[in-house]
């Protein structure tokens, strides 16, 4: 692909439209835009133009076979990209909307099929993020947008993670900081004879039977079942950074802190005590991690600035990064991605990372984590 130069639009708040118009008229016109979320950065293009939307795939080195997300700005944005009113869809998005959750519906004839990858569905989403929503009404267009990462690598996060991946190879990239989120939207199917949860994100099956009554079942739980219709992406290998990673069970935080703690102590026996290992937990965990051989030093701040800092490995070779004080599945779901790519950039070799309960965000976390580390069952014992 041909280079070209990327330009960063550093957003300044209080938001204003002048800010965006030259992303909106790039939009309109045909050229890719990354732009912040609320759950990670996407790459937008005018879901109306297939040419545009092709250079999405391009762009990010994406399989043709796996559809992606058109967002609005308002609800009525979605009218002309189904076949016909839902009632269950409007309960849904009078619920949820505008936020992280992605409806998948029987698509009108003005979706191109380079969108659904030929799928006779389509899924549609309206963030709740203000950047992105004013920046889709500006553009007077729906967006199809995926995450702005090159296939296969952690979603972005932070506007500079874009940069890494798409630098030379898209025109422009707001930054507007961290993503509130920092995991990808709850896919909710809604064709079949009832909802299914194609993947877990920050809208839950419990908060959508609480706020709504609507009963749906977790792809997860209905795995198997043949008519079961998945989320082509999900086949894919995802989030995976260069490192093995390595899943810490445990029912509670001391009991995920020793498994730590005999994984290290083995690894230290074993002779393969010089790799480079970045530990991702929660401080407290960390803290009783009891394997005196490792040198411990902290990544750093986590900082949403362009150039952080970057630590050299100890001697003896552990880098940490804490996501939170405590356990807490919310603040583990932000940061993975991020620590993913920090751990990448300095070359470590294996990432422990801590497992958390399947409740709430924590399930949309595990799911991540899981496939980072290659999609098997977490290690340790579980
Ligand atoms: P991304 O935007 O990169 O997070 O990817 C979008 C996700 O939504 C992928 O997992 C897709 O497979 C899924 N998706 C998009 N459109 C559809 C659809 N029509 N039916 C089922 N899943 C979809
Ligand atoms: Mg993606």
């Amino acid at each position: 692909m041909r280079k070209i130069e990327t330009q960063i639009i550093k957003i300044e708040h209080p938001l204003s439209d002048q800010q965006l118009m030259t992303a909106a008229q790039a939009l309109r016109a045909g050229e890719l835009v990354a732009f912040p979320t609320e759950t990670v950065y996407g790459l937008g293009a005018n879901a109306l133009d297939p040419q545009a939307v092709a250079s999405i795939f391009h762009a990010k080195g994406r399989p043709a076979d796996n559809p992606l997300i058109v967002h609005v700005a308002e609800p009525e944005g979605i009218d002309e990209l189904i076949l016909e009113p839902s009632e269950i869809a409007r309960l849904l998005l009078e619920a949820f909307a505008p936020g992280p959750l992605t409806l998948v519906l029987p698509r009108s004839t003005k979706v191109s099929d380079v969108i659904t990858a030929g799928l006779d569905t389509v899924a549609v989403r309206i963030p709740a993020h203000e950047t992105a929503r004013r920046l889709i009404s500006l553009a007077g267009v729906p967006v199809a947008a995926p995450s702005a990462n090159r296939s296969g690598k952690p979603s972005p996060t932070r506007a500079w993670h874009v940069f890494e991946d798409l630098d030379g190879l898209i025109p422009y990239i707001i930054d507007d900081g961290p993503c509130e989120y920092g995991l990808e939207s709850t896919v909710l199917d809604l064709t079949g004879s009832k909802p299914v949860i194609l993947r877990p994100g920050a809208v839950t099956a419990a908060q959508i039977m609480e706020r709504t009554g609507i009963e749906v079942a977790d792809s997860t739980e209905a795995m198997g079942e043949s008519d079961v219709p998945k989320a082509p992406g999900m086949k894919y290998r995802h989030y995976a950074p260069e490192a093995r990673v390595w899943i810490a069970a445990g029912t509670d935080y001391a009991a995920r802190a020793e498994a730590i703690s005999n994984y290290l102590n083995q690894l230290s026996e074993e002779g393969s005590a010089d790799l480079r290992i970045g530990l991702f937990t929660s401080g407290m965990t960390r803290k009783l991690i009891d394997c005196r051989y490792y040198e411990y030093k902290s990544y750093g701040k986590m900082t949403a600035e362009f150039i952080e800092t970057r630590p050299i490995w100890p001697a003896r070779n552990l880098v940490y990064i804490d996501y939170a004080d405590r356990p807490d599945p919310a603040s583990a779901a932000g940061k993975l991605f991020t620590a993913l790519r920090r751990f990448d950039q300095i070359g470590a070799e294996i990432i422990i990372a801590e497992g958390l309960p399947t409740e709430g965000m924590g399930n949309a976390y595990m799911n991540r984590l899981n496939k980072a580390a290659g999609g098997g069952k977490p290690a340790g014992g579980r």
